[in-house]
């Protein structure tokens, strides 16, 4: 199938209120603008260099989202243009993001990535640091981020019950937050493998990659 034929595939399959980032890491700008040209404005990436490049090319009403782990040094990169920031995973980092909103003039949304998976290689801060990252949070009064939700990734494996454990935990902790939080309005959990079960599990934004443009070859 096209690229334009599994992004329409997506709109009619994803219930109302979940969002589709299309991952488009790794892969062209023609293959972007195929998506572009059915309607799609929200792409993620997950390299700050490769996502400003594309940026720099692409028509200007795309909304570029990170998706990736973010080195604190490269933030300034991305700062002018970013609509959504999906990772933050550490005081330092979030106070960098506000920094350079503030230089740019704006207010930059950004979820928490909260490790949910059960693999040491997944970034994301752990649960039990949640309460007091966002008591921080609220006594620094940052003036040009939002934090709008939550992120996590599940483990990957076969075993469904498991992955879907997992998202349940994370749901469970966005819906905590919610009540402290009125802006929260992003739980974003699922990707080519997983979505189903992760919004299955409350999650309002997918991220899919491979589903929509194929595999992805990183020798080119
Ligand atoms: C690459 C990536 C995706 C998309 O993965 P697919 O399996 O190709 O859908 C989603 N989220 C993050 C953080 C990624 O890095």
């Amino acid at each position: 199938m096209s690229i334009a034929e599994n992004i329409e595939k997506f709109r009619q399959e994803l219930p109302e209120g979940v969002e589709l980032c299309a991952i488009s890491k790794v892969k062209p700008k023609e293959d972007i603008l195929e998506a572009y040209e059915t309607g799609q404005r929200v792409f993620g990436e997950n390299k700050i260099q490769e996502m400003t490049d594309k940026q720099a090319d692409l028509p200007e009403d795309i909304q570029w989202q990170m998706v990736g782990h973010v080195q604190t040094n490269k933030v300034k990169d991305m700062a002018p243009y970013v609509s959504l920031i999906h990772a933050v995973h550490k005081m330092k980092l979030l106070k960098e993001i506000n920094k350079r909103a503030k230089q740019n003039e704006r207010i930059i949304d950004c979820l928490i990535q909260v490790k949910i998976a059960d693999e040491d290689s997944k970034f994301g801060m752990d649960a039990d640091n949640l309460d007091g990252f966002f008591d921080q949070v609220d006594e620094k009064e940052f003036k040009n981020v939002r934090i709008i939700g939550l992120m996590g990734m599940a483990t990957l494996t076969e075993d469904e019950s498991q992955i879907e454990k997992e998202f349940k935990s994370l749901k469970e902790i966005y819906d905590n937050y919610s009540e402290r939080y009125s802006q929260f309005s992003q739980l974003s959990m699922g990707m080519s493998g997983d979505y189903k079960i992760a919004v299955n599990c409350g999650s309002t934004m997918v991220r899919i990659g491979s589903s929509i443009f194929g595999p992805r070859n990183y020798d080119k």
